[in-house]
C-alpha cells in the first residue's frame, strides 16, 4: 500500500493526540515536539519493548540511565567538541538550507531541486548552557548529543557492580540534543529526541567468532545494499544474513548478529520487512577506527533513510577516556586471564522518534469506506481495549460494562466509551489503533458473555465474562490469535 505523505501523517498525529508542535500556542519552535495522550503511550510502549528485548530478556546486557549534562571533558575525549561537525549548505537555486556530512562536500546537489549547493561553513550541533549563575566560558557545558558516551565513562563502575563477564553490553535509553541546521520531515530530524543505544564489548582477540549466531538469527532475510552495490549503482539485493556473511558482504559475524537482532526487534512487533534494507557505509563515511558500519534504513515517503546505525567502534572510546581521565579502564578477561581494554564490536543506536514513525507509517491503512485503520501491533498500540455498553441508557448494561472496564484497566490501558453510535465508537478506536473492543449487549445479561471485536477485520466473537481478562492478555501479547477463539 502506498504510504501517505509525511505532512499528512503530521496532521493525523496532531488530530488524534499523538504528537503536537511544541509550544504551539506561541507558533511552535522548529525541531521540537510534544507527545500527546496517545503518542506518549506509544512512545512508552516502544521504549519498554526495546528494554525488555535488549536488557531483561538477555543475560549479557544491563542498563544505565546517565545524565544529560555531564563533565565537558567527556566531549573533548569523545571527539565531539573537535570533530562533531555538520556543514551548513544552501541551494543557490531554490534557497533551501540543510546540513551535509564532510564527505559529501563537492559531491551532492540540492536534495529538493537538484540545484548547485553552496557551503555556509562548519557548525558544531551541540547545544550549550551554563552550570551555575555565572555565564562565563569556564562554566559552559553541553547537552549530550548522544547517550553512548555515558556508557563509556561509567564503564568501569558498571563492570564492577554488575559483575559482568565478556562479552557483554550496556544499554541506555534517554534524551539527546542536536542543534540541527534544518529540522525536517516531522519527527525524523528533530533537535530534541530520544535514543536507545547499546555498547557491546568483547575481547578484541575474539572479534572473528560470535557465539550467538544460530539458525534462527542467520535465516533473517533483508534487502542488502553493500558498499560495492552503491559504487556500481546497482539495486539492493534480498538475502539472508547467512548468505551475506558467506559472500563476505557483512565482514564481521558479530556485526551480522547484531543486524539480525535489531531487524528482528522491528519485525517481531509488526514492522513490515519489505520497507527495510541494511546499507553499508562507504569508505568516506566510515569512522577511521571502524572495520565496518551498517545502517538500518526504512523506506519513508521522503526516501530511504537511516533509522538505526550499527557501528563497530573498536577500542576508540575507552582509549580516549583512558587518555583524558588518566584512569585505567582495563578489565580482567576471565577466559584469557589477561587484563584488556575491550572493544565495542557493535553499537546499535536507534532513535525512538524514528521507530515511532516506522510503526505509524507501516500500520496506517484505509478500510472499505476510506476510513483510517491504524493496524498497530497490540503491544505498541496506545489503548489495548475499549469497553462499551451497547446502549448508554440501559443501566444494567452500563453496570456490567463499568465493572469490566474497572477490572481490565488494572491489567492494561483500557478506555470506556459510551458516546455516539456503536459504529462510530468502533471507527474512533480503529483510527487510534485499539486492537480489541468489548461490547456489552442484551445477550450479556442472560449469558454472562460479551463480544470482542477484532480491529483488523472487524470480526466479532462472544467470550464469557469470566474468561475475558485472560483471553485479552493472551491476544495482546500475541500468545493467542483472534481466529482461534
Ligand atoms: P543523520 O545522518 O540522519 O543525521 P546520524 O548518522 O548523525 O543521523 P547517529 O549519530 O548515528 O545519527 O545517531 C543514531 C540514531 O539516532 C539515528 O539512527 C537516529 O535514529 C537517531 N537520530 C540522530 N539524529 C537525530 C535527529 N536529529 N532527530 C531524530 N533522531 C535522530
Amino acid at each position: 500500500m502506498k504510504k501517505i505523505a509525511v505532512d499528512e501523517m503530521m496532521n493525523f498525529c496532531k488530530r488524534k493526540g499523538f504528537v503536537y508542535p511544541s509550544g504551539e500556542i506561541y507558533g511552535g519552535i522548529a525541531g521540537f515536539w510534544d507527545f500527546g495522550p496517545l503518542g506518549s503511550e506509544i512512545k512508552k510502549n516502544i521504549k519498554d519493548l526495546w528494554w525488555q528485548y535488549h536488557v531483561h530478556q538477555r543475560e549479557d546486557v544491563i542498563g544505565i540511565d546517565g545524565s544529560i549534562i555531564t563533565h565537558p571533558s567527556v566531549w573533548k575525549a569523545s571527539g565531539h567538541i573537535g570533530n562533531f561537525i555538520d556543514i551548513a549548505v544552501i541551494c543557490k537555486k531554490c534557497k533551501t538550507s540543510y546540513k551535509i556530512d564532510k564527505h559529501e562536500i563537492g559531491k551532492i546537489k540540492c536534495e529538493k531541486c537538484g540545484g548547485e549547493i553552496e557551503s555556509k561553513g562548519e557548525f558544531n550541533p551541540m547545544f550549550t548552557t551554563f552550570v551555575g549563575p555565572i555565564k562565563d566560558d569556564s562554566f559552559m557545558v553541553y547537552l549530550r548529543p548522544e547517550t553512548a558516551q555515558l556508557i563509556f565513562t561509567d564503564f568501569k563502575l558498571v563492570y564492577d557492580n554488575a559483575r559482568l563477564k565478556l562479552p557483554f553490553g550496556i544499554a541506555q535509553i534517554g534524551k539527546s540534543f542536536r542543534n540541527e541546521i534544518a529540522p525536517r520531515n516531522f519527527l525524523f530530524r528533530s533537535r530534541e529526541f530520544e535514543q536507545m543505544e547499546i555498547e557491546y564489548f568483547i575481547n578484541p582477540d575474539k572479534k572473528k567468532e560470535c557465539p550467538f549466531l544460530n539458525k534462527k538469527i542467520e535465516e533473517t532475510e533483508v534487502s542488502i545494499y553493500s558498499e560495492k552495490m552503491q559504487e556500481k549503482n546497482q539495486a539492493s539485493e534480498k538475502m539472508t544474513i547467512k548468505e551475506a556473511l558467506r559472500k563476505k558482504i557483512i565482514l564481521l559475524p558479530w556485526h551480522a548478529y547484531w543486524l539480525a537482532v535489531e531487524l528482528k526487534w522491528f519485525f517481531n512487533i509488526g514492522a513490515n520487512p519489505e520497507n527495510f534494507r541494511i546499507r553499508q557505509h562507504t569508505k568516506n563515511e566510515k569512522s577511521h577506527y571502524a572495520t565496518d558500519t551498517w545502517d538500518i534504513e526504512y523506506s519513508f515517503p521522503f526516501g530511504w533513510k537511516e533509522i538505526e546505525g550499527i557501528a563497530d567502534r573498536g577500542t576508540f572510546d575507552l582509549t580516549q577516556h583512558e587518555k583524558y581521565s588518566k584512569k585505567d579502564l582495563k578489565i580482567m578477561d576471565e577466559k584469557s586471564g589477561k587484563k584488556i581494554l575491550p572493544m565495542v564490536v557493535a553499537e546499535p543506536s536507534l532513535g525512538v522518534e524514528r521507530a515511532f514513525l516506522v510503526f505509524l507509517f507501516d500500520s496506517y491503512s484505509k478500510g472499505k469506506k476510506e476510513n483510517i485503520i491504524l493496524k498497530l501491533n497490540s503491544q505498541i498500540a496506545p489503548v489495548k481495549t475499549a469497553v462499551f455498553p451497547l446502549v448508554k441508557k440501559d443501566n444494567k448494561l452500563v453496570k456490567i460494562a463499568r465493572k469490566i472496564y474497572e477490572e481490565l484497566r488494572k491489567e492494561f490501558y483500557t478506555i470506556y466509551d459510551d458516546s455516539g453510535s456503536i459504529g462510530r465508537r468502533y471507527a474512533r478506536n480503529d483510527e487510534i489503533g485499539t486492537p480489541f473492543c468489548v461490547t456489552v449487549d442484551g445477550e450479556s445479561l442472560e449469558k454472562n458473555d460479551i463480544t470482542i471485536r477484532n480491529r483488523n477485520d472487524a470480526e466479532q466473537k462472544r467470550v464469557k465474562i469470566s474468561e475475558l481478562r485472560n483471553v485479552l492478555i493472551d491476544l495482546i501479547n500475541g500468545k493467542k490469535n483472534f481466529e482461534d477463539l
